[in-house]
């Protein structure tokens, strides 16, 4: 066993050789392909496959895209819904790459706030549109499991830019898409 996990099970007051745990380090690697899978990918990359619609450039909304991911000071999960808007210049992109791009920036050690301005600045930088909007909602289990907070609190962090910056009608209307 990695002495990683022989020092944390001491830590704990656990017994390192007890059977139940002998296979644990093992499974706990395993997951971490998984969970940390985000390293391996590149969000610019999967924006790059965008289509022209010269004509679209009214708000684009989609709502609620589920993402699990892990805080960097706690090493716990934090997991929500972000919503993401944006109004085109004339590039548009497919619904999965925008779920994709979420999962390249969730599956890593992160803090909810660069997560969703992560987002929003690779989306505007790669896509240029005339503006973009993220609010991710979010539980974190490293506050609720050691007491900090309300059982039901969730965060809510926000992006704004572009064009959502300097117009409050765009700005209301993505509120009321997502409400
Ligand atoms: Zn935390």
């Amino acid at each position: 066993m990695h002495n990683f996990f022989i020092n944390f099970f001491h830590k704990i007051g656990e017994n390192p050789d007890r059977e139940g745990l002998k296979n644990t380090p093992n499974r706990v690697i395993k997951s971490w392909e998984k969970l940390y899978s985000g390293y391996n990918k590149n969000p610019k990359e999967i924006l790059q496959s965008t289509f022209l619609e010269h004509k679209c450039s009214e708000m684009i909304v989609l709502k609620d895209i589920e993402f699990y991911s892990m805080c960097e000071h706690h090493i716990l999960p934090f997991f929500g819904t972000i919503s993401f808007g944006y109004i085109p210049n004339d590039k548009i992109i497919g619904v999965s790459k925008l779920v994709e791009v979420v999962d390249a920036f969730s599956r890593r050690l992160q803090i909810q706030e660069n997560l969703t301005t992560q987002i929003a600045d690779t989306f505007m930088n790669e896509l240029k549109p005339k503006g973009v909007m993220v609010v991710t909602q979010a539980t974190h289990l490293c506050m609720i499991m050691q007491g900090f907070e309300n059982k039901n609190a969730k965060l809510i962090t926000s992006a704004v830019r572009g064009i959502f910056k300097e117009d409050s009608r765009s700005r209301n209307e993505f509120m009321k898409h997502i409400k």
